[in-house]
């Protein structure tokens, strides 16, 4: 969750040609000299600023080119002649950066189309994301006014840094309920990178969605879990932890799933009587 590997940029020129000439090869629009080097430059300043907006990503000599590449897009999607483009992002993760569950089948535009027509089709600006945090984040983007947040992440460029961050409070309810809520807290961090995460939580709903996730992770964790638990209650307080930290190799470390480990783990509550919260041992 939250980062990907930075995606490899493929054939610009090539993409570029494509999603501006027909399949007859007649063009849909012939960039001049200068409007080729004027995007080239564009893309060149996206990477400079790691994906933040800045005036230099609209120069005003694309102002006719600008519209014909968002609506280039268009070409991205399935059976367009930019499908190859699609496939390649979306076959980079097997799920979506912004919650670490849904399946990817949506490329967002980190910065919005309908802004930024320049980088419609630029790779790296393409994040593959599901279909509920994709129309939960729509056009939301750093540098909005303020009433719209501080805009998500970039989960190609953000550094983020090798700590904990994603915390996880669970309570439990006297019929055995259990409630996880997820929050960023680490008091080291640079709070304007904290506000950014916790509000890209808030955006997504992500404490909403993550609920039906903990319920369905913890059923299937609870054989292992009430195996363990028939050993003692620190040695299973030492399993959950050590399969948080497992975790961290394959999520990262502030996955939700690490982070709901590691607060279980340290919880005696929980450790006392796991089967209260993940129910009974199944019938042999
Ligand atoms: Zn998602």
């Amino acid at each position: 969750m939250w980062r990907l590997d930075e995606l490899e940029l493929g054939d610009l020129d090539a993409d570029l040609t494509t999603a501006l000439t027909y399949v007859n090869e007649d063009p849909v629009y012939e960039l001049s000299v200068a409007e080729l080097a004027a995007i080239k430059a564009v893309y060149d300043l996206y990477e400079v600023m790691l994906g933040q907006p800045a005036p230099g990503l609209q120069p005003a000599i694309l102002i006719a080119a600008r519209p014909i590449l968002h609506a280039a897009y268009n070409q991205v999607q399935i059976g367009g002649r930019l499908e190859g483009l699609r496939s390649r992002i979306l076959a980079s993760t097997e799920s979506c950066p912004y919650c670490g569950f849904g399946e990817v089948k949506d490329l967002d535009h980190y910065l919005p189309r309908g802004t930024y027509g320049e980088l419609a089709i630029y790779p790296r600006n393409l994040v593959p994301s599901c279909g509920p945090c994709n129309n939960a984040k729509r056009t939301v983007y750093p540098g909005m006014p303020a009433a719209q947040g501080p805009g998500l992440i970039h989960a190609y460029f953000q550094p983020l840094p090798d700590e904990d961050f994603l915390h996880a409070d669970v309570e439990f309810d006297a019929d055995g309920t259990l409630s996880v809520t997820f929050r960023v807290d680490n008091p080291g961090m640079d709070p304007g990178l904290a506000a950014k995460l916790q509000f890209q939580l808030d955006r997504l709903k992500l404490n909403a969605r993550y609920r039906a996730q903990v319920n369905k992770y913890l059923s299937e964790q609870r054989t292992a879990m009430l195996m363990l638990h028939a050993t003692g209650d620190a040695v299973f307080s030492e399993f959950l932890q050590r399969s948080s930290a497992a975790l961290v190799a394959s999520c990262g470390r502030n996955d939700w799933r690490v982070a709901l480990l590691r607060t279980l783990a340290a919880d005696p509550a929980f450790c006392a009587a796991p089967e209260r919260y993940v129910g009974p041992p199944p019938a042999a």
